[in-house]
């Protein structure tokens, strides 16, 4: 690696290795990649108090500059495109191309929202007695607070922090503990292209319970926006309603994949592989469980399972490879009792099973598995495809919709009629349809039900950043 990110990399590492900070390990090879440094709970506290200063100067600058600051700063992120996605592969697994379109996706939520700040409109509103004056301003939140997820350590982040600083926030997050260090390179580049080092914050402790603590009970912290498991989520909203704190919050999904008979059905074995296998199966919009029509079932199986015959699995820094480890071992072991659970419940490997050492784990297709199986309640987040069959529209849009959960789903259907009926039906946040690659910075990013609440990206992605402040102004 070149330039700053690996000089800021290398001045972190080195730091805390003395400090013995939190342990970052490559999880293709297991080989440990330094420490990152953690703080205490006072420490914490004195971050939110020099970010609550720094959110007062950021917000006081003119809007064309701070949209100046981020487009730099987007301009720094594409420039080190390779940098950082060769970190995001040694600390996450990713194969280097998925790590490639990581950093391209999360810059692209800076240069949107640095286009957006400068649209946070207010209103006027017409007064219904002529006596006075009626409007709206919008005013960012103050201190905003993250915490993010190891899938995606980059662009989750960017995805966050943007918005809040095209807002006029400032900006604390917690990154996860397996995946802080393209957090910190992101940080630094926002620092290069002129964010003042209180306006955004990267802190880890040794737990990440106390950083949940502080930062929901903290006055001073006006926000906090999560990305994570629906229990954890439900944790930090439980904390955050002592004080009466604004959440955002983006969990887990179980997303259903449908094929219709009238289906094109190449295009449809293209979608799942796209959105089962991206990132070995680990995001919360992936494909959770597959329904496909009687009719078809026989020849989409066949045609799913000698397509991902070739998806190559291995390390991400190889060439060619697709499905690089799982993040840990015990997340490997999890995914293996749930393909384990079914198979004792009747469904059947479609391939041959393959076992591969430490983090790898080849994909898993099962056929014949039913509804109510326990494979179809858990969000997987490893490579496995369950296949279950169905017979009717009505039919597969009650098990579609059968789930706690509502972030995204998808279905493929030639009949225009069908796709007016189930995009209003399925009861989730975001729905592809004949598309299964379906985020976008300009497109809301968000669930319903256990999934979440508010959205990401899109002229809405700002909003969750702002307040809206009513000014009633009366007429002498
Ligand atoms: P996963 O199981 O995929 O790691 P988590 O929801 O456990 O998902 O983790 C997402 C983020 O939440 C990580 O940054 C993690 O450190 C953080 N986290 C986990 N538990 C807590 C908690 N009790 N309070 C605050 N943050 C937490």
């Amino acid at each position: 690696m070149k330039a700053i990110v690996n000089r800021t990399l290398t001045a972190i590492l080195q730091e805390s290795e003395q400090a013995s900070g939190i342990r970052v390990d490559n999880p293709a090879t297991g080989e440990c990649l330094g420490f990152v440094p953690t703080l205490s709970t006072t420490q914490i506290y004195q971050v939110i108090e020099q970010s609550h200063q720094g959110q007062t100067e950021w917000n006081a600058k003119p809007i064309k500059e701070r949209c100046g600051i981020l487009k730099k700063w987007h301009q720094l992120v594409i420039e080190n495109q390779e940098d950082l996605s060769r970190l995001i592969t040694l600390e996450q697994g990713k194969p280097l191309s998925a790590a490639q379109a990581e950093v391209l996706y999360g810059a692209s939520f800076i240069e949107w929202f640095a286009e957006e700040a400068r649209r946070t409109y207010g209103e006027t509103i017409p007064s219904p007695n002529g006596d006075r004056q009626l409007m709206t301003i919008r005013q960012p939140i103050g201190v905003a607070s993250a915490i993010t997820p190891w899938n995606f350590p980059l662009a989750m982040i960017a995805r966050k922090a943007a918005p809040a600083l095209a807002a006029g926030c400032s900006f604390i997050v917690k990154p996860a503990e397996k995946t802080p260090l393209s957090a910190y390179a992101l940080a630094e580049l926002a620092y290069q292209a002129g964010v003042p080092k209180d306006v955004l914050q990267v802190v880890l402790a040794i737990e990440p319970e106390e950083v949940g603590k502080v930062f929901t009970s903290h006055p001073l912290v006006r926000k906090l926006s999560f990305t994570g498991s629906t229990r954890v989520g439900k944790l930090l909203m439980e904390q955050s309603a002592k004080d009466v704190k604004r959440t955002s919050m983006e969990l887990g999904g179980n997303a259903p994949f449908i094929v219709f008979e009238d289906a094109d059905i190449d295009l449809a074995v293209e979608g799942a592989v796209a959105s089962k296998f991206r990132n070995s199966g680990q995001a919360c919009i992936c494909s959770n469980r597959f329904y496909v029509h009687s009719q078809v079932y026989d020849e989409f199986i066949a045609k799913f399972s000698a397509r991902v015959a070739t998806l190559k699995v291995g390390n991400g820094l190889d060439k060619d490879v697709v499905i690089g480890p799982l993040i840990s071992l015990e997340a490997k072991r999890n995914i293996e009792q749930l393909v384990d659970g079914a198979i004792a419940q009747g469904a059947k490997r479609v391939n041959a099973p393959e076992n591969l050492d430490g983090c790898f784990m080849s994909p898993v297709i099962l056929e014949d598995v039913k509804h109510d199986m326990d494979i179809n309640r858990h969000e997987i987040f490893g490579p496995v495809a369950p296949i279950i069959r169905f017979d009717s529209e009505e039919q597969v849009l009650k098990m579609a919709n059968d789930t706690v959960y509502g972030l995204a789903c998808y279905f493929y259907t030639e009949n225009i009629n069908r796709v007016w009926r189930m995009s209003e039906r399925l009861d989730y946040g975001m729905v592809g349809i004949n598309e299964a690659t379906i985020s976008t910075e300009v497109a809301p990013f968000g669930g319903v039900k256990h999934s979440g609440i508010g959205k990401e990206g899109a002229k809405q992605g700002i909003d969750e950043y702002m307040n809206i402040k009513y000014l009633c102004l009366g007429r002498r």
